[in-house]
This record gives structure tokens, C-alpha cells and sequence, in this order.
């Protein structure tokens, strides 16, 4: 079966995919610094480097040892504060780190290789409408701020695709909408805490009435979307997402639902207008025959249930 090295792959979505590859009989190499993942997030059943994909001479190391024919990057810093955000941090892993993988795949002979890369590289749209792959407008026209994070990732694509043409490695890249699902620790985002105020019975505090809208997309179908493309010869990029634009009070009202409760909404004023993004997934739907299977509401119970079986098995 063949070898698959999942770069960050202790972290919330690399570790789930290493976890659907072992199980359909890959072997999986990981390779990863632990900063944000767990080592308690991998299985036994997985070879573990602790590297960093910046080291030069440890990528090396590993790949001329393991000889990988895919490689899929989960690598990165996931910002979920304002106040973390650091620019020469971005281009070191997005970008640096990218292709010290990329260089490490064409003197080892790996035949592909996978990029998680992120809705954010289409900026903020204050519409709803739905951005394809090839939507990226010029960087002075985006409406709303374009962030560092972004900036660093689709400098990767752009080495990615150079690659591709320089050395033949074949390609996919991921543009990850918002990924939700249980086991995402660490952050505080509208669903954590929204879940936790409804669980503590604490008014929610709404910016801007509630209208502002992601693209969530469930950890499930991102693993699933992943595994196509492992699977699928299509060189390319492709957007991941939900599919549907999910607003604040959507999720109010969703988690109002599984909770059977309303609770107190405090409205409080927000100086950005309603936006948010959307992508239109057709062309992964088309090529990578993958299509999200979980709705928000879906998601949000499977992460509901979840902490009720922690809890309970920390009881007993
Ligand atoms: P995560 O923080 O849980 O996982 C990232 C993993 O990369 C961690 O295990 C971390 O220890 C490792 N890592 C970071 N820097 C490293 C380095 N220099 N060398 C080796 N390992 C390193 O984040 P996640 O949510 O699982 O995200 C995985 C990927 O998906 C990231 O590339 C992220 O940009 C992308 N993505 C995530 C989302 C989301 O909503 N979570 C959305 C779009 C794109």
C-alpha cells in the first residue's frame, strides 16, 4: 500500500486523516512539531517524526529514510486571535516550510503532493456569492482585509504550481473552508463559545445583527475531501467547503434547536458591515467526486454529543 506523509499531522485535521488512511491501509509517516498539535492525537499505528518543516536537514533526513510517494502539508499556524498574528511566522512555515516538502519530494522521488490551503486566500466578500478557484481577484481590489496568513498560503500555491511545472510533481490544493468538528481545542470561535454560553445558560453577545456568514465545513467530509485527492489523478485546485453560507444567528437558532432552549441575545454594535465568504465547491464535486455530507445542523450535534461523552467518561 502506498506511503503517505502527513506534514502537522498531531493536529485537529491531520491527525483524523492519518487516522481514515491507516484504517483504508496506507502507511503513514508523520511528521510534525507538536507547537499546536498532540501527541496523544496519534495513533500507534503511525510512524512520528518530531521535525519542524523548516529544518532543512531533518525533512531530509526523513524523506531519504521513508521515501514517501505522497505528501499532504496540514502544517501551519492557525490564527485564532488577532493579537498572535506574525507575519515572518506565516512565510516561514506557509511558504519556506512548503517548499523545503516540495524540494525533499523531488530528490526522493514522491509523485504528489497536497496542500491544505484556506478560503481565506479569497479575502473577505461582503456578498453571497459563491467564489471559484479561479476568483482570486488582484490584491488591490479586495474588498476587505487580505491577512498575512492567506498572503503566505497562496504564496505556497503559486511554488506549488511552480513545481508542477518545473518537475512534474503532481498537485492538489485544498482551499479548506471553515472547519468545524469535535476535538478542535485551543480556539475561541463563534461555535465554542456560543456552545459554552448555551451550556452555562449566559447571554450571547451579537455583533452587527447576527448576519455575518462563513463557510463551515465539517471535519468528516474535509477528510473525505482529502482522501479523494489522494486517491484521484486531477492536478489542481480546489475549493472544500459546506457549500452553504452560514450565518451568526443561523447558528443561534440551530443550536437553540439541539439544546431545546432559547437563550438571551445581547445585541451589541460592530463597526464592519455583515460579510463573510462563500465557495462554489462544483468543481470538486465534478472532478474529485466529493461532496460535503454533513449538515451544519448535523455537525453541530455530532459536537454536542461529543462533549456529552467526554463528560460522562470522566465521571465514571
Ligand atoms: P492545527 O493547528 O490543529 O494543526 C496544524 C499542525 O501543524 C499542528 O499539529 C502543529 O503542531 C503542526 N505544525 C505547525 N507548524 C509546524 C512546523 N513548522 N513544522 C511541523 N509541524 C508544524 O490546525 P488545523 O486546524 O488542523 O489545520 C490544518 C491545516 O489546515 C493548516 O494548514 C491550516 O492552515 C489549514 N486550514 C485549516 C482551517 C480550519 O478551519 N481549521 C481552515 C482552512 C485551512
Amino acid at each position: 500500500m502506498k506511503k503517505i506523509l502527513i506534514a502537522g499531522g498531531a493536529g485537529f485535521i491531520g491527525s483524523r486523516l492519518a487516522n481514515k488512511l491507516i484504517f483504508l491501509g496506507y502507511k503513514v509517516i508523520i511528521l510534525d512539531n507538536l507547537s499546536t498539535g498532540k501527541k496523544e492525537n496519534v495513533t500507534g499505528a503511525a510512524k512520528f517524526y518530531l521535525a519542524d518543516i523548516r529544518d532543512e536537514k531533518s525533512v531530509e533526513k526523513i524523506f531519504k529514510k521513508e521515501r514517501p510517494e505522497i505528501v499532504i502539508n496540514q502544517a501551519a499556524k492557525v490564527y485564532w486571535s488577532e493579537k498572535e498574528k506574525n507575519q515572518l511566522l506565516d512565510i516561514s512555515v506557509s511558504l519556506m516550510g512548503t517548499i523545503n516538502l516540495l524540494n525533499s519530494c523531488v530528490k526522493h522521488g514522491a509523485k504528489k503532493f497536497i496542500f491544505a490551503s484556506t478560503i481565506s486566500v479569497y479575502g473577505r466578500r461582503p456578498d453571497k456569492k459563491r467564489v471559484k478557484e479561479t476568483e482570486i481577484i488582484a490584491c488591490d481590489n479586495i474588498p476587505l482585509a487580505i491577512f498575512s496568513y492567506a498572503s503566505a498560503k497562496n504564496a505556497a500555491e503559486q511554488y506549488i504550481y511552480y513545481f508542477n511545472k518545473k518537475f512534474k510533481l503532481d498537485y492538489a490544493i485544498l482551499r479548506y473552508g471553515h472547519v468545524y468538528g469535535p476535538g478542535q481545542t485551543g480556539q475561541r470561535d463563534v461555535i465554542s463559545i456560543f456552545m459554552e454560553n448555551f451550556l452555562k445558560n449566559k447571554p450571547l453577545l451579537v455583533a452587527g445583527g447576527g448576519g455575518q456568514f462563513r463557510d463551515y465545513v465539517y471535519i468528516e467530509d474535509v477528510v473525505e475531501a482529502t482522501i479523494s485527492a489522494v486517491k484521484k489523478k486531477n492536478n489542481g485546485i480546489f475549493n472544500i467547503g459546506g457549500g452553504q453560507a452560514v450565518t451568526v444567528n443561523n447558528l443561534i437558532n440551530i443550536f437553540s434547536k439541539i439544546f431545546k432552549k432559547n437563550i438571551k441575545i445581547k445585541n451589541i454594535k460592530s463597526v464592519e458591515r455583515p460579510d463573510g465568504r462563500l465557495m462554489d465547491i462544483s468543481k470538486a464535486k465534478r472532478e474529485l467526486k466529493w461532496s460535503p455530507r454533513f449538515s451544519m445542523e448535523a455537525g453541530l450535534r455530532k459536537i454536542v454529543l461529543d462533549y456529552f461523552n467526554k463528560k460522562q467518561s470522566k465521571i465514571k
